[in-house]
């Protein structure tokens, strides 16, 4: 089985707004600013033979001012740019009561189904506490980068930055090898 790395979308592949308690996602190609700094740090974690899925919740399609084809134009261009295996969207309102908007553990769930992994063995890298959520719901090691958005962080690793959280996720991998299959 493999191990992934799952990487929120928003504050960290691409820079997003702040605005008062929130992050605004861009909606437009045009808003759409890639953080070039991961690029030399994913391809550590390629090199590392990590899958890597980037994971984004995007209500703005369920409530409507989310395009669905502006989405995709920005998404190519995030797979154009980073070497990554997959992009998985929750589409959702806090309204639709789905299991994939995080805190809730779905887009990890399907991921591991969809690409055999063992999910005991991935990590999760975001701003987000309800990533590290998501991620201790099903096992996922979680490593939050340092951000206003950490919550109350109660359990996993609190990072300055994705230079840190990828260094620390290589040394974690080394210490802790996947079994042959
Ligand atoms: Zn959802």
């Amino acid at each position: 089985m493999k191990a992934a790395v799952f990487i929120e979308r928003d504050g960290v592949l691409n820079h997003a707004r702040s605005e008062r308690h929130y992050q605004v996602s861009p909606i437009t190609l045009d808003d759409f600013r890639l953080n070039q700094e991961a690029l030399p740090l994913l391809q550590k974690l390629k090199a590392a033979g990590l899958l890597l899925v980037a994971t984004t919740n995007q209500p703005g399609l369920s409530r409507g001012y989310q395009s669905r084809r502006e989405l995709d134009r920005m998404h190519e261009l995030l797979r154009a740019t980073f070497p990554l295996d997959d992009i998985l969207v929750c589409p959702h309102d806090e309204t639709d009561t789905c299991s994939c908007r995080r805190p809730k553990p779905g887009l990890l769930v399907e991921a591991g189904f969809k690409w055999r992994l063992n999910l005991d063995h991935c990590f999760v890298i975001s701003d987000k506490w309800q990533d590290a959520e998501a991620a201790r719901a099903v096992g996922c090691t979680s490593l939050l980068l340092r951000s206003p958005w950490n919550g109350v962080a109660r359990s996993g690793l609190v990072l300055p930055d994705l230079a840190a959280a990828v260094e620390r996720v290589l040394r974690l991998r080394t210490t802790k090898p996947l079994m042959a299959a």
